[in-house]
């Protein structure tokens, strides 16, 4: 990415807050970078069907995953994370930090899943086609609003502990759900 074209990302994340994955090329650029200034931690473990590389230009985080010989890393400014594909990572922010995420231009399935917090088994997954010209922090928003929702997607089937809603308020994420006629999200049960 160019110097000029970097900064003027880091302008526009200025304004933009959790997880907004905001377009930073125009959308014909391959691969693609999402931006995001995130100080909460992110609510679901997001996958892609791709692999992708995520970078931490300012502040620090741990990046959590799951089905991974590793299982998390440490990101200072600078650092760069190979995710591959169809890896469960979720970005623990223990600063406030600008990230971005390169995905290709035609990312294909992306998915939000959760995990139970004592036994480490698979709670609930959502999956849809990931689309370029949709606002991802929307999608995520409403993925996270059926999981508040459904309590059996909330309770692990192994241990039986209930997990804990999403704040979506916090996020700011509770006015960006979508109606139910506009979900397009496919649901598959812990395995
Ligand atoms: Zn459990």
């Amino acid at each position: 990415m160019g110097r000029r074209r970097m900064l003027s990302a880091f302008k526009a994340a200025a304004e933009v807050g959790n997880y907004a994955d905001v377009a930073v090329l125009p959308l014909d650029v391959d691969p693609q970078v999402a931006l995001s200034r995130n100080w909460l931690m992110q609510p679901f473990y997001h996958l892609y069907e791709h692999d992708t590389v995520i970078a931490q230009m300012s502040g620090g985080s741990v990046l959590r995953m799951r089905d991974s010989s590793v299982n998390y890393f440490t990101l200072a400014p600078g650092d760069n994370v190979y995710v591959p594909a169809g890896t469960p990572h979720r970005i623990e922010p223990s600063e406030e930090g600008v990230m971005l995420t390169y995905l290709p231009l035609e990312p294909g399935l992306e998915g939000a899943a959760w995990f139970c917090e004592k036994c480490g088994s698979e709670l609930h997954r959502f999956e849809w086609v990931h689309d370029n010209g949709a606002d991802p922090a929307r999608v995520y928003a409403t993925a996270c609003a059926r999981f508040n929702t459904d309590a059996g997607a909330r309770t692990c089937g192994e241990c039986g502990t209930v997990a804990d809603e999403v704040d979506l308020e916090a996020l700011g994420w509770d006015v960006l759900v979508a109606p139910e006629s506009d979900q397009n999200l496919a649901e598959s049960a812990a395995h």
